[in-house]
């Protein structure tokens, strides 16, 4: 098959599944087809990679260049990006044609993709339920295959979570192995792109592609370059597999339990063993990732003033008139609420109350997985507490949306990789996530262990 064919069916499903689904904000025939054929010539030439021809769609936080380039939001609703994201130009670097921009929680900022400006994404396996986010457009294109693959990012859970929640595989790194450069920022020290597909083996193909140094984002890691899927074929007998406690307790729904408890099962007879972990404050994730977030959010968010790019005002008295109605339209709710907290914490007065406090308690979840990770080689444990929910039944509780989040994030706070993959089914037929957390670099271990339940 070329490449032509194939993006040619994806876009074809696209265009007759799209407008129920609303997993694509922008799709673009044309480019996509002008970058198969480039493909094909390069296959033609025999200068093809592993990948090169096969199409990916790209969540619309990645800066593409003459493609426009949203966030989700209203605010950059006009903003096509002059420059590529470094994912994005690895991705064309390895011959892989865009299939176009996902929707998204706007600003990246939600567990349901009901924050979007551009409406929410149905889950294709029930359209009464979320998809999950805020990568909740990537997971639904790829459980939907209207793509072969999608790209994310995760902040707190915006990979896995929408994955669990579509029955999908999507990972995310450690810190720093995927530059962030022309990622529209959200959490600057959370922040981190990640493939998501339809298998581990896929996710390891995709990392080889995303992953690398990149002096444009100072956080970027400068490692040798490794194969993330050399260790796919690996036996796992002698695996040490942890449960954290604190990921058993209450808070669980029951087929998730069980669908967890099944996996484990799984695990133990292909040879693992499993040993009982503690993460003491991992209760105390999500209300410093709520101090944290928002807070690394105020400040980035200040960009968007009207002046530069995206949206302005129509009509306003002076300059902070215009300042305060071009972002009073041009944010959502939740990003509104984000930017009020994360001005709060950082105030003179709060600041050492909220933001010098969290820090340090994030410190200490760090901690806890460190020394977890000095007895056993994986963390298990269920990547959400429900499977989807309906749509709407969480949008006037904030504190419910946040709760979804209660197993992936403290990962983020701590910078270690985690990653999600289908585990069965609920009694309402919505599919189950498993969630394995890796030790610091350890993607490749961490893949070989889903790819063998897989
Ligand atoms: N749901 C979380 C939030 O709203 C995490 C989102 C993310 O990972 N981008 O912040």
């Amino acid at each position: 098959t070329s490449s032509v064919e194939l993006c040619t069916e994806y876009l074809n499903r696209i265009e007759a599944l799209n407008p129920e689904l609303n997993a694509f904000i922008t799709v673009d025939r044309d480019k996509t087809l002008s970058e198969a054929r480039a493909a094909d010539a390069r296959r033609a030439r025999g200068e093809a990679g592993p990948l090169t021809g096969i199409p990916v769609a790209h969540k619309d936080i990645f800066c593409a260049e003459g493609w426009l380039t949203t966030c989700g939001s209203r605010m950059l609703a006009n903003f096509v990006a002059p420059y590529d994201a470094h994912i994005i130009s690895r991705f064309k670097a390895a011959g892989m044609p865009s299939l176009g921009k996902t929707n998204m929680d706007e600003f990246a900022m939600g567990s349901s993709n009901e924050t979007s400006y551009f409406g929410p994404v149905k889950n294709p396996w029930d359209p009464k339920a979320v998809p999950g986010g805020s990568s909740g457009g990537a997971a639904a294109c790829v459980a939907a295959r209207l793509a072969p693959a999608a790209t994310g990012t995760d902040t707190g859970g915006s990979i896995r979570q929408p994955a669990a929640l579509c029955n999908i595989t999507g990972l995310k790194p450690t810190y720093g192995v995927c530059s962030r450069y022309g990622m529209i920022a959200f959490a600057s020290s959370l922040d981190q792109a990640g493939p998501m597909a339809g298998s581990a083996e896929d996710c390891a193909l995709l990392l080889n592609v995303m992953a690398g140094f990149d002096s444009r984002d100072s956080t970027s890691l400068q490692r040798e370059k490794e194969d993330y899927s050399r260790d796919l074929a690996q036996p796992l007998k002698g695996l040490k597999i942890g449960l954290p406690r604190e990921f058993f307790g209450e808070g669980m729904a029951p087929d998730v339990a069980k669908a967890v408890e099944a996996a484990i099962a799984e695990y133990k007879k292909l040879g693992a063993e499993t040993i009982e972990v503690s993460l003491p404050n991992m209760n105390l994730s999500v209300p410093v990732y709520y101090v944290l977030a928002p807070a690394e959010a105020s400040s980035n968010l200040s960009r968007f003033d009207g002046v530069r790019y995206g949206h302005r005002a129509a009509e306003y008295r002076d300059l902070t008139d215009m300042y305060e109605k071009t972002r009073a339209e041009g944010f959502g709710a939740e990003v509104k609420r984000r930017i009020l907290i994360g001005t709060y914490v950082l105030s003179h007065g709060y600041y050492d109350a909220y933001y010098i406090q969290a820090q340090k308690l994030r410190r200490l979840i760090a901690n806890d997985f460190i020394e977890a990770f000095k007895q056993c080689d994986v963390i298990l444990g269920p990547t959400a507490p429900t499977t989807a929910f309906d749509l709407g039944a969480k949008n006037a509780d904030p504190v419910q949306m946040y709760l979804s989040d209660i197993y992936t994030i403290a990962v983020n706070l701590a910078g270690l990789p985690g990653m999600s993959l289908p585990c069965g089914f609920g009694g309402d037929g919505r599919p189950i996530g498993l969630q394995l957390i890796g030790n610091y670099f350890a993607e490749a271990r961490m893949l070989n262990v889903a790819h063998q339940y897989q």
